[in-house]
């Protein structure tokens, strides 16, 4: 995996729905190695931002930028090109397939000689695809997956399955993951061992995390900073314990 040297700028976002602001002019930057958490009441503008980072939103104004690269106008596979891999909260697997499956349908979709080479059995595309294979099952093994490599998807714990939709956005090699409420409905024991994941993912492998969520105690636990948003807005933006701190945050949490 690539280390991240290069900030997400995101400058000055507007992103309009008819009259309604979704996003009202943010702006905030992140570290590179970071993890960077995105909170906010219902509402606030969190998913927009996620589409907005990964292309599925367009902007009204506004530039994201990733280092020297323009993302936004670009299409959600481009910017999946450049390195930003998304997990979703709604699991985007297939059930029926296994975990190495799963994995593999994430890492294909962004390497151009892919099934086609594969189907007509060239030696050097059934190499490849045994590299690739090997690198899939060392990203489950990372995500403690490693003894259910070759079960299916569907009949895993509800934590496992959040786990395999983390090593899909992995199994694409990004530079900068976004987690869409990565321990949403999970209990506590496993809320603990995806904290833990997301600080590996930082710490092991280098690479940047944006973070959506709603478990408080998760986010501020492991957060290097925090960006609030209310009402498309950015109200706060800075270390857990001064966003914590800060009246308009509280004011916002209290009021939702
Ligand atoms: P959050 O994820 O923080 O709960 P969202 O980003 O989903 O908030 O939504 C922010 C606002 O934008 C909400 O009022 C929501 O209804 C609106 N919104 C989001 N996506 C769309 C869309 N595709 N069309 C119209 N309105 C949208
Ligand atoms: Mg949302």
């Amino acid at each position: 995996l690539r280390k991240d040297v290069r900030p997400l700028t995101i400058d000055n976002v507007t992103v309009r729905f008819g009259a309604l602001l979704a996003l009202s002019e943010v702006s905030f930057s992140v570290e590179p190695g970071a993890v960077h958490a995105v909170i906010g009441p219902n509402g606030a503008g969190k998913s927009t931002m996620f589409n907005v980072l990964s292309g599925v939103y367009e902007v009204s104004e506004g530039e994201v930028r990733f280092g020297d690269e323009v993302l936004t106008g670009r299409k959600p596979h481009q910017i999946a090109r450049l390195g930003v891999a998304r997990a979703f909260q709604n699991i985007a697997l297939s059930g029926s397939q296994t975990v190495v499956q799963n994995l593999m349908l994430g890492r294909h979709r962004l390497t151009t000689a892919g099934f086609v080479s594969a189907g007509l059995r060239l030696p050097k595309a059934r190499n490849e695809e045994k590299r690739h294979t090997a690198r899939v099952c060392e990203i489950a093994e990372f995500l403690e997956l490693g003894n259910k490599l070759h079960v299916p998807v569907g009949v895993l714990s509800y934590g496992d399955q959040k786990r395999v939709e983390v090593a899909r956005a992995l199994s694409t090699e990004p530079r900068l993951l976004l987690l869409d409420e990565p321990v949403a409905g999970m209990n506590a024991e496993e809320t603990a061992r995806m904290a833990q994941t997301v600080l590996e993912i930082r710490d092991a492998l280098g690479i940047t995390v944006i973070l959506v969520e709603h478990d408080m105690g998760m986010v501020m636990g492991i957060a290097d900073r925090v960006t609030v948003l209310d009402f498309g807005r950015r109200i706060a933006d800075g270390t857990p314990d001064e966003v914590q701190a800060d009246p308009e945050v509280i004011r916002a949490y209290l009021g939702s």
